[in-house]
């Protein structure tokens, strides 16, 4: 990778990748690595991206997702300090229901991978470097996007320009380049809160994956490896929280935080400590009505934000990628204009349906165990208890936990781009 100083001069590329985040940043390399000539422009610097203060999130990645980060050499940074997510626990406040998914039923390998943002971005930033075909500008940003007939020009605001085939908006939730293409979205807020910190317990937690639901919403316990040299006792939460008693539970001290954690969490692994920050995130859906439009596609959280409850997210942006890359490389193949309303049709039908279906599961999901209503919950805990008993719906479930379910792309299923 070129890091690009200020004033750099322009640059022919192909592709133009405007945020270079967790999707972007993946995005570059999957086109870098196959020889595509590519410019990743954020604002943000990366080494800010790479300090423990910047984002405590940690995130499952699915087994399908962690064979896109092999294929495009990713993953060996990442390797050993991911959590394989062994079990599955799903469980719902006092009820005695519950629903356990062991991946020896699905096959030998496991669920997926607890992998800390910070980390993979690290093992990104790492692989970018060994990339000569990918040019970042960062911190900078577009100043104006021209997007013509046959190709779009970028003017940054450090002066440099870039001409390129395609534009890809990796921009997040808050998209510049998605609302300055007049892409209208579908937006609504959970009114809750995702409470974000790193836990460390007396015991080990097996690599089992809970999901405990409550009232307020979801509470995870997710399974990290932890230190070398005791592996296993530290967990990432996620416990989301109504919106309007967020900030108060933030404001805790740390006696207070921790016995209102305690009391969510129980006692099953042993005595906690929290250890490191703590963060709140504002809890929304996202869908943008087209993720295409002309010489520019959309892809990760800038074309769909959902609820972390399935801790899908992530999962959907690398999928996006690993589709995106391949239309991509097909066309390019073919001697095809690669920015061609034809090639950028073909990623939108293929991601439209997934992401659609993701967006509404776990829409559901929330709004089906996130209360207190009693019908709900004896229909909740009936539905436990059922799937347990069902190997085959089991393992449909544990396949689509896996991210094997689908029109799956290349590198999805261990084939090259
Ligand atoms: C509490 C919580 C837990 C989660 N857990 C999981 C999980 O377990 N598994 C999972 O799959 N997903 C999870 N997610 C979702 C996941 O974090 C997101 O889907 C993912 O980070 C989106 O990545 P992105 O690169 O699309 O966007 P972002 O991470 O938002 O990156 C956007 C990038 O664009 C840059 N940028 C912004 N504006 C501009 C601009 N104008 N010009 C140039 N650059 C710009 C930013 O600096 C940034 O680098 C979770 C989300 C939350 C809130």
């Amino acid at each position: 990778m070129k890091k690009m100083p200020i004033n750099a001069a322009s640059q022919n590329a192909e592709v133009l990748i405007i945020g270079g985040g967790l999707v972007g940043a993946t995005l570059a390399i999957a086109l870098g690595q196959a020889g595509v000539e590519t410019a990743v422009v954020d604002t943000q610097d990366p080494q800010d991206g790479l300090d423990a203060g910047f984002d405590g999130r940690a995130s499952a990645i699915a087994l399908a997702t962690k064979r896109v980060l092999e294929g495009l050499k990713i993953w060996p940074a990442l390797e050993k300090d991911a959590a394989p997510i062994k079990d599955i626990r799903v469980s719902e406040a006092e009820s005695l229901f519950f629903l356990h998914y062991d991946h020896k039923e699905a096959g030998d390998e496991p669920f997926g991978y607890m992998v800390e943002n910070r980390n993979m971005r690290k093992a990104l930033f790492h692989r970018l470097r060994e990339l000569d075909t990918v040019r970042l500008y960062a911190p900078d940003a577009v100043k104006s996007l021209e997007r013509r007939n046959d190709g779009v020009n970028a003017s940054l605001v450090s002066g440099a320009k870039i001409n390129a085939r395609l534009s890809v908006g990796c921009d997040g939730r808050a998209s510049k380049t998605r609302d300055a293409a007049g892409i209208a979205v579908t937006n609504w807020s959970y009114k809750q809160s995702g409470i974000v910190c790193t836990v460390r317990h007396e015991y080990c937690h097996d690599f089992v994956a809970n999901e405990h639901f409550l009232a307020a919403g979801p509470f995870a316990i997710l399974p990290l490896m932890g230190g070398a040299k005791n592996p296993g006792h530290c967990s990432s939460l996620v416990w989301t929280e109504r919106t309007g008693l967020a900030p108060s539970i933030m404001a805790l001290d740390e006696a207070e935080f921790l016995a209102e954690l305690k009391s969510r969490f129980g006692n099953f692994l042993g005595e906690l400590e929290v250890i490191g920050p703590k963060w709140c995130y504002p809890l929304s859906l996202q869908f943008a009505e087209r993720t295409i439009d002309k010489r520019l596609a959309l892809a990760g959280d800038a074309a769909h934000a959902m609820h972390p409850i399935a801790g899908q997210g992530l999962n959907m942006g690398l999928r996006d990628v690993a589709a995106l890359a391949e239309v991509v490389l097909d066309a390019r193949r073919l001697g095809l204009d690669i920015g061609e309303g034809s090639v950028l049709e073909r990623y939108q039908r293929w991601r439209r349906f997934d992401n659609t279906l993701m967006l509404g599961m776990t829409d559901g999901l929330n709004r089906l165990f996130s209360n207190d209503i009693k019908p709900l919950r004896l229909a909740r805990d009936l539905g436990m208890a059922a799937v347990n008993q069902m190997p085959p719906l089991k393992k449909f479930f544990m396949r689509h936990a896996m991210g094997l379910v689908g029109d799956l792309p290349r590198l999805m299923r261990n084939l090259p781009l």
